[in-house]
């Protein structure tokens, strides 16, 4: 059986239409949603991905504020920028980029931000909100990939779930939105790492799995059963002379043997990676829309 292939730009591109009507319909009403977007250094993987956040924005009509900053910006200079993006009405969302220079305190900052505008969905106030199953920013990445599995039309209400992975930003809050009582839960959920004892005797038996572990191959097609559906959320550079940049872009799946076994799988490029930078546009127009209640 040939695994259908989630198409993850498709579905962020359905989303991201939503959105766009969303916005216009807040803009007739005097609202413009408005990132505030806070980038740190010239790390090319970090300015790559801050220039694709700003252009879906763009896209959507959503404003934002582009602040590139030098490497050697002290710590105090961040934190009173995100105190004034705090108290700046047309900010709803502040988006700082890591990681950060190793000279700032990346949790220091973080918590500086209004959990009211905190769309990356990371401050503890947030994280405790998802957790109870209150409403909250939810990290962007894990609800994507709840969105995908869901606009797929993969059953989750009594699916066993395995996630390998404990990530604050991939694994941890994946597993806790899939375990809430909710249509986009109620799934049964394991989470392995590089401490579990024999991760494939829990892929094995698992309806869905999910790679989020930051390594090519991480799951093999020995490691998972027939009709599986794999979400992988990788992203591993490996050489390739063939291509023009040296390298090209893999996930943490097998990829090409799954897909022979697997009912749904997602591809990378392309699968969870357009959908994180939606879920920030996302947030982004809720952020607005309760700003403007
Ligand atoms: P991370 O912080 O490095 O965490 C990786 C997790 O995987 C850790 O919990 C680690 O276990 C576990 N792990 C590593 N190797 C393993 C192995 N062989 N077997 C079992 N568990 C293993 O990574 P992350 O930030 O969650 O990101 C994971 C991957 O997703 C990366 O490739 C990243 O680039 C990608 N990513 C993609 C997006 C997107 O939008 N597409 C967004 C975020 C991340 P320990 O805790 O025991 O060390």
């Amino acid at each position: 059986m040939a695994a259908k292939i989630i198409d993850g730009k498709q579905i962020a591109a359905e989303i991201r239409a939503e959105l766009k009507n969303e916005v216009t319909t807040l803009k007739a009403k005097g609202i413009t949603p408005g990132l505030g977007v806070i980038l740190v250094g010239a790390d090319p993987a970090s300015m790559s991905y801050v220039t694709a956040k700003e252009r879906a924005c763009d896209e959507a009509g959503i404003y934002s504020d582009d602040n590139r900053l030098p490497a050697e910006t002290t710590e105090e200079e961040l934190l009173a920028l995100v105190d004034k993006m705090n108290n700046d009405p047309k900010i709803n969302g502040i988006l700082v980029q890591l990681p950060l220079p190793k000279h700032i305190d990346e949790q220091k900052v973080l918590l500086a931000i209004d959990p009211d505008k905190d769309v990356d969905g990371f401050h503890p106030t947030n994280v405790g909100k998802m957790v109870v199953g209150d409403k909250a920013f939810l990290p962007c990445t894990p609800h994507g990939i709840v969105q995908l599995l869901m606009r797929t039309g993969v059953k989750l209400e009594g699916a066993e779930v395995v996630i390998v992975g404990r990530s604050n930003i991939v694994g941890k809050p994946l597993a806790n939105m899939l375990i809430q009582k909710s249509e986009t839960g109620n799934a049964t959920v394991t989470i392995c790492h590089t401490r579990t004892k024999d991760i494939a005797a829990h892929t094995r038996r698992a309806d869905i799995v999910i790679a989020a572990a930051g390594f090519p191959n991480t799951v093999t097609a020995d490691m998972v059963k027939d009709g599986v559906v794999v979400i992988d959320v990788g992203v591993n550079r490996v050489e390739d002379a063939t291509k023009k940049k040296g390298y090209r872009l893999v996930g943490d799946a097998d990829f090409e043997a799954i897909k022979e076994k697997a009912s749904y799988i997602t591809p990378v490029p392309g699968g969870v990676g357009p959908m994180t930078i939606t879920m920030l546009m996302y947030n982004t127009v809720e952020s607005a829309k309760m700003a403007g209640k």
